[in-house]
């Protein structure tokens, strides 16, 4: 297991989810990572936010409890998007061990916030954030998955991005 502060790392650039300061993750994962960084192109890059949370420290009690805040709230916001907030608040692996990740991209230097209001964004406006930048988009799941990982089936943790790393 590796932990990766902010910053870059063999040119990936890591930037932890607040209130986190580090990542962990395996090193097999970091290395296929970089495989996946490398098949995009110059303008496009990924950036690491989350790894390894153990489930029995103060960063997992601090997500447990964002997630009960977050169902409740999430639950009021979308009374028909019911069925959607195990996905989207469940700890997804990551209290599991350091291969299942979220990615954020960046374009031209600039980071693309696909979720400006997190997961409670509408999904009208996420449809219209992945339209705008849907090649970027394509191309970087495209990738992923290329190099082993395998995407979130819910399409609002999908953008987080989650992924799970799963070799065949
Ligand atoms: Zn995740």
């Amino acid at each position: 297991m590796l932990t990766l502060h902010r910053g870059s790392h063999h040119g990936l650039r890591v930037a932890p989810r607040w209130p986190s300061r580090h990542i962990q993750i395996d090193a097999e994962v970091l290395q296929r990572l970089l495989e996946a960084q490398a098949l995009l192109p110059a303008e496009l890059r990924l950036l690491l936010t989350r790894g390894f949370e153990p489930r029995h420290s103060r960063l997992g009690g601090f997500r447990r409890l964002v997630r009960r805040l977050g169902i409740t709230l999430f639950r009021t916001c979308y009374p028909q998007r019911h069925d959607e907030a195990d996905a989207i608040f469940g700890a997804n692996g990551h209290d599991i061990d350091g291969r299942h990740i979220d990615v954020s991209l960046v374009l031209r230097g600039k980071r693309l916030r696909l979720l400006p209001l997190g997961v409670f964004t509408p999904p009208r406006w996420q449809d219209r954030r992945v339209a705008r930048h849907a090649e970027a988009v394509a191309r970087v799941k495209h990738s992923l998955q290329h190099c082993g990982f395998e995407l979130h089936h819910n399409p609002t943790e999908a953008l987080q991005i989650h992924c799970d790393y799963r070799p065949r």
